[in-house]
Order: structure tokens, then sequence, then C-alpha cells
């Protein structure tokens, strides 16, 4: 059905019912769906980094997950701490060394005994301390007795008395540093630890020894009492989750993996020129599993030794972006919303339809056919602001009116960016929606990632005094040069023009806004560059995407969704698609009459749709019809 307008998603949202959507489930709010207890029940959807997870739990193995954020990976990391077993936690107490000052001793005791370890010393201490404080008291009062009694000497005395009181004082000190510190402290756990070292500087990833501004004169903190633990040492006997792996700097990435190596690692002061780098510890367990996460880039940036560590000694799996849209999955999604209301405590439950609300959104984000979004970050966020939208109300339950305020609000920022961009292009009238124009074409583009702008091409043709070349202005010199080039190729086949030998200059009005994606904009330039070779006029109504091949082949791209509704927001009419992208339009209600929607296989089908009615036409698209004869070329043509 290639060329035949059509309403997009007429086919799948609107027509299901809620329990439909719901996979089945026949509730009336999510307080009705059961939340299974452990982490690792609550993963939705990444079989692959689940079974993962279970086996390198078993077998203490690192694993190294790469994804989209908000996919999960933190989830399961902790969902692995609540897998390993707890018996083995221990405490980590630091003590002073009465041999070397500088090179704290260590020691470690089964979780929970640390602290009564502590006591016993503070006990002890006291009671020496009481019992110096007593001695004190009676050498001083000895040394005044004799002085003023005796001796007659009071001055002498009280001098006397001041240096033995300074003495017992500085001593004292000497004494309390024989107290012991926890380092590490499992004594309250019912689960294996969890550390998030995500962005951590080197201190709080490797531990530290803190500066003692009073170094000498018997003032000084005594050096262990300074000493803390850092996440590898925390995370010992559990799991150090460390995503973006890729930013830790090179040498916190080579002692991470001296601590894997070693399942130990002393602690010292970080800072050189603190005083702290003069003290070294023993060495402290830090027997982690270690879950490094981050996207495709951070495996390219990662030190190549500690990723062929992770590797050689546990596991690396993919997470996936988006699930099959199954019954039995939407039941789980169903299930999410309520993971999340009872995780945050305070939204009220989800009534169905409003669940049914979150389903559709999930499919929508997807951008896939027969799929659901594993962005579950962004999702639950738009649950939270629609339970928020309903505690402020004092509503009892959640509603589908809610969700919907919450869509309206719960905008990214690209999408208010964008919205943004759209009324200021309007001020300054960059936008033309209707009429016709030789040379200019309304083309969509992405922002980010989930919102679409309409960016218009400009493109003039004048014989070239030299070589010929493309210019192009906006920041897209490399999409426009590579457009052209591939149109050359069909403009060559049905006319006697060189594109070669011409200057072409194309101009992306308003691009340059930053983080404009021009990639699928080269049937926006070759449609362009047609219109202004022929002179023959654009419908501005009529706005596009695709990417176009050498044969004149039109080619899907990403975003059709947000593009469409960019499209309609703007007030464009007909949008012409990649027909292989037919199948990701998920345009929401609102927008889907207010478009007609053109899937096209070929540009002579984008032309026949972009230029308006007129004999150059007519005699154009039937020399390219002699060449290239495209799907349902000839129905449109009437
Ligand atoms: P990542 O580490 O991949 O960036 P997180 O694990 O931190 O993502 O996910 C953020 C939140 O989103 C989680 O706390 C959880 O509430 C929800 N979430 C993410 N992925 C899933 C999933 N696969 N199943 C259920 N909830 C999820």
């Amino acid at each position: 059905s290639t060329g035949t307008p059509q309403s997009p998603g007429s086919s799948t949202d609107g027509e299901e019912s809620t329990v439909e959507l719901l996979g089945g489930l026949d509730i009336e709010t999510t307080a009705d769906i059961e939340v299974p207890d452990r982490l690792i029940d609550q993963v939705i959807g990444q079989d692959r980094a689940r079974d993962v997870v279970l086996k390198a739990a078993q077998q203490r193995r690192h694993v190294m997950m790469i994804g989209t954020p908000g996919t999960g990976k933190s989830m399961l990391a902790k969902a692995m701490s609540q897998l390993l077993p707890r018996e083995e936690l221990r405490d980590v107490l630091v003590s002073h060394n009465p041999n070397d000052g500088n090179r704290p001793t260590i020691r470690t005791v089964p979780a929970g005994e640390g602290q009564a370890i502590i006591e016993q010393h503070r006990v002890e201490a006291r009671k020496r301390g009481q019992l110096r404080t007593m001695v004190m008291w009676l050498v001083l009062v000895a040394i005044l007795a004799y002085a003023f009694l005796v001796a007659g000497e009071p001055l002498l005395g009280v001098l006397a008395a001041v240096v033995v009181f300074y003495i017992f004082r500085v001593s004292g000190r000497t004494q309390r540093a024989s107290v012991p510190k926890i380092l590490v402290s499992n004594a309250d756990r019912h689960v294996a630890p969890f550390e998030d070292a995500t962005g951590a500087h080197a201190g709080a990833l490797l531990g530290d020894v803190r500066h003692d501004p009073y170094q000498s004169g018997g003032l000084a903190t005594p050096s262990h009492d300074r000493v803390e633990a850092g996440a590898i040492h925390k995370a010992s006997n559990g799991v150090l989750f460390v995503d973006e792996i890729n930013t830790l700097g090179v040498r916190s990435q080579q002692k991470l993996m001296t601590a894997i190596q070693e399942g130990e690692f002393s602690i010292t002061g970080q800072s050189e020129q603190s005083s702290g780098a003069m003290v070294k510890t023993d060495p402290v367990p830090t027997d982690f599993v270690m879950i490094a996460a981050g996207n495709m880039d951070a495996m390219g940036n990662m030190h190549p030794a500690l990723r062929s560590r992770i590797k050689g000694y546990g596991y690396e799996v993919y997470m996936d972006d988006t699930i099959e849209d199954t019954p039995e999955t939407r039941r789980k999604y169903a299930r999410f919303v309520a993971q999340e209301v009872e995780n945050d405590g305070r939204l009220p439950h989800f009534e169905a339809d409003a669940v049914a609300e979150i389903v559709l959104e999930a499919r929508r984000r997807a951008g896939r056919k027969g799929h659901l979004t594993l962005a579950f970050r962004n999702l639950g966020g738009l649950v939270r602001v629609a339970g928020d939208i309903a505690r402020d109300e004092g509503a009892p339950v959640t509603t589908r009116a809610h969700v919907l305020a919450a869509k309206r609000r719960a905008r990214s920022i690209e999408q208010q960016l964008a919205d943004e961009y759209i009324e200021r292009r309007k001020d300054y009238d960059l936008s033309l929606v209707e009429g016709s124009v030789v040379g200019r074409v309304n083309g969509l583009a992405v922002m980010g990632e989930d919102s679409g702008i309409v960016l218009p091409v400009i493109a003039e043709v004048t014989q070239s005094q030299g070589a010929g070349g493309v210019i192009a202005t906006g920041g897209l010199q490399e999409v426009a040069t590579e457009a052209v080039q591939n149109v050359s190729a069909v403009v060559k086949k049905y006319a006697s023009v060189d594109l070669d030998e011409m200057d072409v200059h194309v101009q992306f009005v308003g691009a340059g806004a930053g983080g404009v994606d021009g990639d699928s904009a080269s049937v926006t330039v070759a449609t362009a560059v047609v219109s202004a070779l022929e002179a023959i006029p654009v419908d501005q109504s009529v706005a596009m995407t695709g990417s176009l091949s050498v044969r004149g082949d039109v080619l899907p791209v990403g975003g059709v969704t947000y593009k469409i509704e960019a499209a309609a927001k703007a007030g464009l009419e007909t949008i012409v698609i990649p027909a292989a992208n037919e199948q990701d339009v998920l345009v929401e209600s609102e927008y889907r009459d207010r478009v007609r929607i053109v899937p096209v296989s070929h540009i002579s089908e984008v032309l026949d749709v972009a230029l308006v009615d007129a004999v150059e036409k007519e005699s154009l698209l039937d020399r390219l019809s002699s060449y290239a004869p495209g799907p349902g070329r000839d129905r449109n043509r009437g």
C-alpha cells in the first residue's frame, strides 16, 4: 500500500481495551498487584543480563554491562548483592601501630564484633584514664603541698605543677591512641554490601588518610584515627558498582585493577601535599565482585587491561533497549507501575486505565513496532510525576487524566528546547507551512533523543566558474555533500546537467542550534536541489524525512514518530516518510488526525508529493520513470 495516505497507528493503540493493554490482568488499581520481594525478581526484561547476574553471583564473577542509561544496570548490581552470602561479612578495624605510627595495623573480625572490641578498648582506656587522673592529682597536690608548706617556694611549685599537668595531658593522648577505629562496619547488614562508586574521586574509591594540621607537639590525631575506607573496601564480600567506567581516571582504573587482582589494598593519603600521604596502612580486604557499566563509548575509553581483567574473570553482557510487546510483558509493565508506587511510598496507586496509558507510552517510546521500551528510569519518572499530580490534588488514586497531565509536564530538556525553538522560529517567521517556494523544503530532524524539529533546507544551484562543489551552512556540510552526491547520480540519469560542475548552495535554516541530527536530511536536500535545478516550486505544507541511496531509494531513518509530531505541531499537513519506517509510527492520537502520512520508497515518489503540479513536473517524473521504476510510482501518478 505504498504511496497511499493513511492515518498512522490505526491498527495499534486506540482500539485495545484496558484489560487487553494490561495483558489480560483484571485489576482495579495497582494495589491489587503483588510485588516480588527480591530485587532480581522485580527486574523486567533483560533476560540475558539477569541470567548472567544469577550465574555470576554464584561463582563470584565480575560483570561488565553495556547499554542505555536507565535500563536496569544498577538495579541488577544491587540485586546481585542480595544474592551473595551474608555469612562471610566481616568488620575491619584499624589500630595504632606502636612500632611505627605511620603504619596502622588492620584486623578483621566477624561482622558485628567490631563494635564490642572498640567498646572493650574504650572501657579499658577510660579505666586507665581515671587511674591516671587520680595519680595526676595526687602528684599535683604533693608538689604544691611540698612547695608551699615545706620548701616555701610557691612560684616554683606552681611552675612544676603546670609542667607535670602538661606531661600527663600529652601522654594521655598517646593512651587514647590505643583505641582502634572501625574502618568498615557490617554489623547492621542483612545483605552483602552494595557500593556505587560511579563518579567517585580517588579518595572515595580507594580510601584516604585525612590531613592533620597538628602534626607535631603531641597534639596530633593518631594516624589510624584519620584513615577512611574507600568504596573498594566497603564493598568487600559484596558488589562494587561503577557506572560510566570510562570516566574514571587512568590511575584510579589501574589501582582498581590491583585491588581486584590482589583482593586487598592498603589505604594511603591521596593528596600528595597532605600529611596523610606519609601514612600507609596494612592491606585492607577488597574482595568484591565488580560490576562495571557504561554505554557503548565506555568500552572504547576503558583501560584495556581492566576490561580484559573483567572479561577474563567474568562476563560481558549487552542490555536490551526494548522488549517484545506480548500480553505477558504488558502484565509485567503493570507490575512495574506497582513497584514504582511501592518503592516511592508516597504515590497513590494507579487505576487500571492509568496503567494502560503507561503501557501505551512504553510502546510509543520503543520506536519499534511490536515492542515496548526498556528505558525504565524515564518511564518511572512519568509514573512519579503522575502520582505527584494525583497526590497534590488529594486524589485517592492516580487516574488516566493524571498520567496525561504528567506526559505534558514531564518533558525532557530536549523536548522543552524543541518547543522553545519552534516558538522562536514562529516569531522570526522561519517556518513556512503553506504556499510553494522553489528550492525550499521542510525537512525533519531529531534533537537529543526524543524530540523532533522542523529543519527547513534551502538549495540554490548555479553554474560554477571553477570545479563546482557543495557549500553548506548550519554546520551540516558532510550531510549536505553526501546528499548532493547521491542525488547527482540520479540527476545524471535523466538530465544532461552534471551536478559536479555546478555550485550547489545548501542552507539548513536555523540549524546550529546544537544537538540537531541532520543525518536523515538527505531526501530533503535532494528534493531542494532538484526543485532549484528544475525551477519547480515545492509545496510548503509538505514535510519529509528519509535517507537517500545513490540509486534514489529512500532508506529508513530514526525518530520518525517524534518527527511526525513535530511536523504536526508546526502545522504541516503532509509528511513523507520512508516506507520502511511505516511500522515504527506510533503517533499520539491528538496529532493523528491533523496529518497525512505518505510512506515512500523512491525519490520519484517524494518529488511527486512535494513538487507542485506543473508541466515541468510531469516531464521530470516521466524522465525519472524511464530510468528507475520505483514501486507504486505509476499508481501515484494516476
Ligand atoms: P541504569 O543503571 O541502567 O542507568 P537503573 O538500574 O539505575 O538504570 O534504573 C533506574 C530505575 O529504573 C530503577 O531503580 C528501577 O526503578 C527502574 N528500572 C530500570 N530498569 C528496570 C527493569 N529492567 N525492570 C524494572 N525496573 C527497572
